[in-house]
């Protein structure tokens, strides 16, 4: 009689073969007890499981009122198993159980809160369950007790066969103790030890023995009539016995470093073993899998590399299901609308919400800072009718009353389409249908056990109720096909497993210890009633072990080492006895192992060269071991593997062809170079194709107010607009000075009142307000400023904003002679600037120019809103040969003073002007300034137009090579095409001197070469 459909089906099979099959019924002890209670007394309803589960939640949460148990609910299931043990054990009634308590060690505390929880679980059943209703240990008690004859109930059955009856409880044995008087019953007890049945592993069966022989059941021992080769060995177990000399040469053992290498180590084995003996079929192979949740993912993805077919039998969490993840997910978004929590659901695959772009939602989500809905749906655009229709669904779940939760609920997860999806799966599909259809019917059980608690006890949070009770649930296995596959099981399913060859796999100690698994506290109250023994499960599990190896032909064990992460792993005690008896010691290693997979087939090319491994693959292909595709992809992949390992350059390393070029138009080549994009090469070439050929771009990250770009363009307008005011004619200077002090200040506000609403982005936010006032305090009068305020500090601590600071700072400019000339002047012409006897192809936009016409010099700026230290960056990336800005401006200012006699690059004072909402508006010293131990002349009129020809020739030759100027130069942390650029930044010394040896046209900075940059630049005479 057993409980297990697989086992059932086993034993129909086997009966089959031999007898008619309509002879034989096959069910379990408890059933077959059910079916004749209702046919002796008539179909009384049950206490379903899982309303049986929510009573004793319920239960449990008024306990927790009174504090008697920390975080109650967490214990149902185990308080559920107690009063399960109870009831098999004759309980019916608190006061019953009260007198059983009072006989026992168990604490006042422990014995207040089991009555407490059982009177409240009885008060609920009376109130929730069918006034009728019995539970299952009620009716085995009745049908172990009843007056009529259990035959009038099976009045043609000849015979009983008990066999898996290693653990019975006390109404079990009662029911058996009645059936054994009105019928012929035969209770099978497989042991390998026959003549001594309980000793070694047959401890667990010890009790039973002894209860059935107290019953009146006379033993019997049989011998097995086909004796396996290793029942002598399970026969040593747990025995005082002297170790094997030899041992036995049907028992292996491997030791593999980590459980990953020990999956690949049994797949590689086993598909040997299946190639090899064509007598050895899938459907002899058990693959015995103790931790096989952890291990569960592993073996699929392995085993199906290997070519293994496999099926295994595993409960699994709800949440490691699509459908249970969707419904886990929905319930946290009505507990808690967040917009990652929709994020998830719409990009589960098996969620489909209408009007809703999942694309378009995740990408929304990942670029918020903020998980808030309502910054979420503000930047949705097509998904926003389909987003906020979810929504409604969620606020109805919320407004639920508790008798409606459940149906409102409902139509929840009928708006996310799950059940239509599951129906549509196909079979070939990467999900799993099966769980997911397992799944989803767990889920509507539940859903309707929830319904029949909040309708009755009308709790106040409905939604918590649905939430605890979706907490911690298993998914069983579906029914599968196991014909012609691999069989991997857990320890509890291995009676009745039919087999030849065992393999154990993660025989480790977490795994295969035969410890309890119910918490201690519990452990201890079930020892103290006498419901648990202290060792049962340890002995039941050695049994479990030692049948399995009873009765194979051969066993192969594996343990791990370590975890992945590098943790030692214990051998399972099972195993060290094993090894005890046996003498056996564990192999390690790959070295002697086949070559089972493709990936180990790769494994062995790896490192071959190209030239070396095109024979053999060609080989291969010809002999039909490998498709075609294969061995190309396989040449291609050597090829571009030896490419990379080596230090030259080689077209894997973003060398594009000149055809490749011309698909991108003139996008990467078109001239006058910009200093963008000059800078952008410089620092890496890879990004360059990909930006700008390409023009692949991430979107930004979505932050709280306006973005500091957008403060930038509003300071960079405002004082555009400003000076173009004061300026009569283009190229006129200006002198502010001229200008009364308050109509500046009036005209500066208008012109920054004008950039900010004429901005692409509104001020209109929360955080908006502080940084206009930082931009515009003390600016104008308050009556005209509303960010005036004198008393409401900037940012900085300054009651000064930062357009006051830059009037200050160009007043006292003025009075030195400097006025502004030119604001956003081109410089270049098509073909670029005239150099002496060059033309460099280059041209720009610059924000500033200023003419003194004191000392008759130059200035220009370009205005930043970075901080100090990121202009000091860009100044030494100038000199260094990766930025190209200033000196490209100085190059091209020249040009607009035509008339000027002898105006050099190197005569022009190029520098950054920092204005940014720290607030600061602050002048950089001109490069020149600040690099005075070079010859600004030479390092104008030579290297840089020599680096600009020799970068423009790189991009020409198609060198798009990933950075070489380092890894914080080139920003990588940042960069959006970190994932697929494959830089290998340790060894750009080596590229470099690979690029110089072979004179590639590759642009390499002088800065990202060893040692100080001004070693390669011409060095001015301390004298001049
Ligand atoms: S990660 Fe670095 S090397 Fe790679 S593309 Fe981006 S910037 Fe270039």
């Amino acid at each position: 009689m057993e409980t297990n459909d697989y086992q059932r089906d086993q034993i129909e099979d086997a009966w089959r073969e031999e007898h008619n099959g309509l002879r034989l019924t096959v069910s379990g002890l408890s059933d077959f007890a059910l079916t004749i209670h209702e046919r002796l007394f008539g179909p009384y309803p049950d206490i379903e499981t899982l309303d049986r589960r929510r009573m004793i939640e319920q239960a449990l949460l008024a306990l927790d009122e009174r504090d008697d148990l920390a975080t109650p609910r967490h214990h149902t299931p185990s308080i559920s198993e107690l009063f399960r043990e109870f009831e098999a054990d004759g309980v019916r009634d608190a006061s019953t159980l009260r007198e059983r308590l009072r006989a026992t060690d168990c604490s006042s505390t422990q014995r207040d809160m089991l009555v407490a929880a059982y009177t409240q679980y009885l008060d609920l059943r009376e109130t929730i369950a069918h006034p009728e209703a019995r539970s299952q240990n009620a009716k085995l008690t009745a049908v172990a007790n009843s007056e009529r004859s259990l035959q009038d109930a099976f009045p043609h059955l000849d015979a009983i066969v008990i066999s898996g009856f290693i653990d019975p409880s006390s109404v079990e044995l009662a029911v058996l103790e009645r059936l054994a008087d009105e019928f012929p019953v035969l209770v099978l007890l497989p042991t390998p030890t026959p003549d001594t049945p309980t000793a070694g592993i047959g401890s667990a069966i010890e009790e039973t023995v002894d209860a059935l022989v107290k019953r009146g059941f006379e033993s019997e021992r049989t011998s097995s009539s086909d004796e396996q080769p290793l029942t002598e060995t399970a026969a040593r177990l747990y025995r005082q016995v002297s170790p094997l000399e030899t041992p036995p040469e049907e028992i292996s053992w491997h030791k593999a470093p980590t459980p990953d290498r020990e999956i690949r180590h049994l797949a590689r084995r086993l598909r040997r073993r299946l190639a090899t003996d064509e007598t050895c079929t899938p459907d002899d192979i058990l693959v015995l899998a103790p931790g096989l949740l952890s291990y569960r993912e592993g073996i699929a993805d392995i085993f199906d590399a290997y070519g293994i077919d496999h099926v295994y039998r595993v409960s699994i969490l709800l949440e490691r299901t699509h459908v249970g993840r969707a419904v886990l997910d929905a319930v946290e978004l009505c507990e808690q609308p967040r917009s990652d929590r929709i994020g998830q659901l719409a990009t589960n695959p098996l969620v489909d919400l209408p009007n809703v772009d999942a694309t378009e939602v995740s990408d929304v989500q990942r670029r918020l800072y903020t998980t808030s809905i309502d910054q979420f749906t503000a930047e949705l655009g097509p998904s926003e009718a389909g987003v906020e229709s979810l929504l409604d669904h969620v606020a109805a779940v919320r407004d639920a009353r508790p008798a409606e939760i459940v149906p409102t609920f409902e139509r929840l997860l009928e708006h996310l389409g799950l059940e239509e999806a599951i129906e549509t799966l196909a079979p070939e599909a990467t999900i799993d249908a099966g769980y997911e259809g397992a799944a989803f019917s767990r889920i509507s059980r539940i859903l309707e056990s929830v319904q029949t608690v909040c309708e009755e006890l009308d709790p106040d949070e409905p939604l918590t109720e649905v939430a605890t009770a979706l907490e911690g649930v298993r998914v069983p296995p579906p029914p599968q096909v196991t014909d012609d596959c691999v069989e991997l099981i857990g320890l509890q399913d291995t009676p009745m497993a039919d087999f030849d060859e065992l393999y154990v796999l993660g025989a480790t100690d977490g795994n295969l210890s035969g410890t309890e698994t119910r918490p201690r506290y519990f452990q201890s109250i079930g020892e103290a009633l006498d419901l648990f023994e202290r060792h049962t499960q340890r002995d039941r599990d050695r049994y479990r072990f030692g049948m399995l190896l009873a009765n194979a032909k051969r066993v192969h064990i594996t343990t791990p080492e370590t975890t992945i992460d590098d943790e030692p792993l214990l051998v399972s005690p099972f195993v060290d006895e094993l090894a005890r008896v046996t003498s056996i010691e564990p192999t390690t290693g790959v070295a002697s192992e086949a070559r089972g997979a493709r990936e180990d087939l790769q494994r062995a090319m790896a490192g071959a060269d190209p030239e070396s491994l095109a024979p053999a693959l060609t080989a291969a292909k010809e002999n039909g071991h490998v498709p075609e595709a294969f061995s190309e992809m396989a040449l291609r992949g050597a090829e571009c593997g030896s490419s990379r390992a080596a230090d030259a350059l080689s077209e894997h390393d973003g060398q594009l062809s000149t055809e490749a070029i011309a698909v991108l138009d003139d996008r990467l080549t078109k001239t006058p170079f910009s200093h963008t994009r000059l800078t952008r090469y410089a620092k890496c070439g890879f990004k360059y194709m990909l930006r700008t050929g390409w023009q692949f771009e991430a979107d930004d990250d979505l932050e709280p107010g306006v973005s500091s770009l957008e403060i930038g363009s509003v300071i960079h307008e405002t004082v555009e607009r400003f000076y173009r005011g004061l300026q009569p004619d283009v190229g006129e200077p200006v002198d502010p000075t001229a200008f009364d002090r308050d109509d500046l200040e009036r005209r500066l506000l208008e012109a920054g009142l004008g950039a900010v609403d004429g901005a692409d982005e509104s001020f209109d936010g929360v955080f908006d307000r502080a940084t206009l006032q930082t931009l515009f305090a003390g600016l104008a009068t308050p009556e005209l400023n509303d960010y005036h305020d004198p008393h409401a500090e900037t940012r900085s601590g300054e009651a000064t904003g930062l357009f006051l600071q830059f009037l200050e700072t160009e007043l006292d400019r003025a009075t030195d002679g400097h006025r502004p000339t030119y604001f956003e002047i081109e410089i270049g012409a098509d073909d670029g600037v005239p150099l002496g006897e060059r033309t460099v192809p280059i041209g720009g936009r610059v924000d500033r120019i200023d003419t003194n016409e004191a000392d008759n010099r130059v200035s220009l700026f370009d205005y930043k809103s970075s901080s100090e230290a990121g202009a000091r960056r860009r100044e030494n990336q100038a000199l260094a040969g990766v930025d190209f800005q200033l000196p490209l401006y100085m190059l091209g200012a020249p040009t607009l003073f035509d008339g000027r006699d002898g105006l050099r690059p190197h005569h022009v004072d190029a520098g950054y002007y920092l204005l940014n909402d720290g607030p600061t508006a602050t002048l950089r010293p001109s490069l020149a300034e600040r690099f005075d131990e070079v010859d600004m002349g030479a390092f104008l009129d030579d290297v840089v137009p020599d680096r600009i020809e020799h970068a423009i020739d790189g991009i020409d030759d198609g060198a798009f090579q990933p950075a070489l100027v380092g890894e914080s130069t080139a920003q990588c942390e940042y960069c959006e095409f970190s994932d697929v650029c494959d830089v290998r930044h340790h060894r750009r010394y080596d590229v470099i001197e690979q690029i110089d040896e072979t004179d590639a046209s590759t642009y390499v900075p002088d800065g990202a070469r060893p040692g100080d940059t001004v070693e390669y630049l011409p060095r001015r005479d301390r004298d001049e």
